[in-house]
């Protein structure tokens, strides 16, 4: 994407949408960086940090980590030299107080959220994809058994590491997850389509078909 000002992208659906599937995606595509909480919290659990031992109480029942430290964390990322050019936001925000302060975060810059995509998907499509979703513990690339195999079993295309099976992929969890979803992040699709900035994408195409319509919507919303 051509842009005289960096451009922010906010990726919203319930868990399994595709969000992370499609950011990994277009970030090559747009030349923007894919920023995801959840992939923040995971390398800070990896790493033993507060943080992250902090976050794993939340994450393994399926609950939001508090606003405060995870507003602050992605404050923290944004100020890399990398999302200077503009962010795909993948996980974030997902409360109505994340929103209004990814909103002030990026005022205070003089930037804002170009566009909102909505991934839509059914919730037995959702369980059926994330039980059978699988993580790279190397680079994190996303893969699914059935939908989207690798190569060899159990190893990632990209870098050759081990996949690995995410503990809240498990069917109890993701029940609460999808809950959490409905109950405190689905009224961002509100908040967003009140700004005029919410575009609904059908989540359940293929993963191609998926990309392609993304990209069609980022270009209208360039383009206007
Ligand atoms: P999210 O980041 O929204 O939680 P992911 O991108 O991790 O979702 O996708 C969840 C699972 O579904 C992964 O295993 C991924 O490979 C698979 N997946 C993603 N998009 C599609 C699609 N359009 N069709 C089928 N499976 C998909
Ligand atoms: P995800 O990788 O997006 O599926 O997120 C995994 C888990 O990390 C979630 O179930 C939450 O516990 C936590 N998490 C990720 N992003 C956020 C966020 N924006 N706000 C609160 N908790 C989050």
């Amino acid at each position: 994407m051509s842009s005289t000002h960096p451009v922010y992208l906010v990726f919203i659906g319930p868990p399994g949408a595709g969000k992370g599937t499609q950011a990994a995606m277009l970030e090559k595509e747009l030349g923007l960086k894919q920023v995801s909480s959840g992939d923040l919290f995971r390398e800070n659990l990896k790493n033993q940090t507060e943080l992250g031992l902090l976050a794993k109480s939340y994450m393994d029942q399926g609950n939001l980590v508090p606003d405060e430290v995870t507003i602050r964390m992605v404050q923290d990322r944004l100020q890399r030299p990398d999302c200077a050019r503009g962010v795909i936001f993948d996980g974030f925000p997902r409360t109505l107080q994340q929103a209004s302060a990814l909103d002030a975060m990026l005022t205070a810059q003089g930037s804002k959220i170009d566009l909102a995509p909505v991934l839509t998907v059914a919730d037995d499509a959702l369980m059926a994809r994330l039980t059978g979703r699988r993580v790279c513990r190397q680079c994190g690339a996303t893969y699914h058994v059935l939908f989207n195999p690798p190569q060899a079993d159990g190893v990632c295309d990209a870098c050759g590491g081990e996949l690995y099976q995410r503990s809240d992929d498990s069917v109890e969890t993701v029940h609460n997850r999808l809950f959490v979803y409905y109950k405190q992040t689905a009224p961002l699709i509100g908040y967003y389509y009140a700004h005029g900035l919410a575009v609904f994408i059908d989540g359940g195409q293929s993963i191609e078909l998926v990309k392609e319509a993304l990209l069609g919507a980022i270009q209208t919303a360039a383009s206007t």
